[in-house]
């Protein structure tokens, strides 16, 4: 074998990208990792203070187990940190009784025996008064749901993975990385290292990085808005959950206040395509504004009017919705996760667990079967 500088390098330290460098590391592997932007940065798929975390998972079932070990290392995560990176708060699901959703939620829970409440609309005007719920719509509380900071996790990752001894290199953008037998070559625009394993976790780059698989993956541009709030039923110190509502066409979800932007809300549904991350459209549009306030008006109605702040984010979709991660194709000492579909970050310390096994043992015993790609061929 030649002599390579690393057991393994992370090109791409975003959400799963820091938390492969961190379990490759924690195990005493020489690893480097690469990214083109600083840790925690507002250019990827992992930016705007929040994600969701849950456990009933109206997805797909097949979810449920990685969740249980990712709820573990998020936890263990947080008591390593001195940050408040994980909260669990509670979320209140809502829909039609034969949606995706609702329908999702109850086959999950079924499958895996999960806690999950049914809440008459009375329930929740009493339970959690900031919401209200159409009679003709089933409401659903499952306790497990949570909030990660999703910023402060990557940073939380990165800075432990580098007191384990991982090397890190940003600002420079990988042009070309090649497996030569044993060994495989990554050359940035300053720099080209050897190494022995390469772990791809692009985000929104996936196309260029992962070539053989371009196909299957596309761009969505997607809308995070803060509302001004002064009503306490919307702070997480007052006991209000995380929510997501599949409302019509919509799926909006949103996350009580933590600080002075106020009430967080988005739209899982929809968004337009974008050619890559350099062109997305970072503008506010004014159509998904109009829908995200009409529904505040019908469901949250006590949140303000004032909007706070926009950003724009992105979503990667694989061509059926689920995650993409395993090994590449005709390459062994290369792996990788993309295409998280937008539903991804919650994952992101149990994929980067497989991938370090998947490096360092050539295999996991995390069930992560169904998200391999050879299901495309
Ligand atoms: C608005 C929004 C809301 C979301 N809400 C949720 C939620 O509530 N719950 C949830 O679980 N998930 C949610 N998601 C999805 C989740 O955030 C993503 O699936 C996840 O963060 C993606 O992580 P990643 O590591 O794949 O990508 P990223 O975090 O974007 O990381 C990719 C990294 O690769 C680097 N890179 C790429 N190419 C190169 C190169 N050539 N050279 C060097 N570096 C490179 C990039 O700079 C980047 O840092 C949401 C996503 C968005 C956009």
């Amino acid at each position: 074998m030649a002599d390579t500088q690393y057991d393994c390098i992370v090109l791409g330290t975003g959400g799963v990208g820091s938390a492969a460098l961190y379990h490759l590391a924690s195990r005493g592997a020489r690893v480097l990792g690469l990214d083109q932007f600083p840790p925690g940065h507002d250019q990827g798929s992992s930016h705007g203070d929040t994600r969701i975390i849950r456990l009933v998972y109206f997805e797909h079932p097949d979810y449920v187990p990685l969740l249980r070990r990712a709820f573990d290392l998020w936890q263990q995560l947080a008591e390593a940190s001195s940050l408040d990176i994980f909260q669990r708060c509670g979320i209140l699901q809502v829909g039609p009784p034969e949606g995706e959703v609702i329908s999702g939620l109850r086959r999950a829970a079924d499958a895996h025996r999960l806690e999950l409440t049914t809440l008459s609309t009375d329930d929740v005007k009493h339970q959690f008064p900031g919401f209200r719920v159409e009679d003709d719509m089933t409401a659903l509380y499952d306790p497990n749901g949570g909030i990660l900071l999703v910023e402060d996790c990557i940073r939380t990752h990165i800075s432990l993975a580098q007191v384990a001894g991982a090397s890190l290199v940003v600002g420079e953008p990988v042009t070309r990385w090649k497996s030569e037998g044993n060994v495989v070559r990554v050359e940035t625009t300053k720099s080209t290292f050897l190494t022995n394993k390469l772990i791809i976790t692009p985000g929104p780059w996936a196309n260029r990085q992962l070539p053989a698989l371009a196909k299957h993956f596309k761009i969505l541009r997607k809308s995070q808005f803060w509302f001004d709030n002064d009503a306490p039923d919307y702070q997480l110190s007052s006991q209000c959950p995380v929510f997501l509502f599949e409302h019509g066409i919509h799926t909006f979800y949103g996350f009580p206040q933590i600080d002075d932007k106020g009430v967080k809300i988005a739209d899982h549904a929809g968004g337009r395509v974008s050619r890559s991350p350099q062109s997305l459209d970072r503008e506010i549009d004014t159509e998904e504004l109009e829908a995200v306030s009409l529904f505040l008006r019908q469901c949250l109605p006590s949140v303000g009017h004032q909007l706070n702040q926009h950003v724009t984010c992105m979503y990667t979709m694989s061509s059926d919705g689920h995650f993409v991660v395993g090994q590449y194709p005709e390459t062994p000492n290369v792996h990788f996760a993309a295409g998280l579909s937008g539903h991804g970050f919650k994952f992101a310390t149990v994929l980067g667990e497989a991938l370090a096994d998947l490096s360092l043992d050539a295999k996991t015993s995390l069930p992560i079967g169904f998200l391999s790609p050879e299901r495309f061929s």
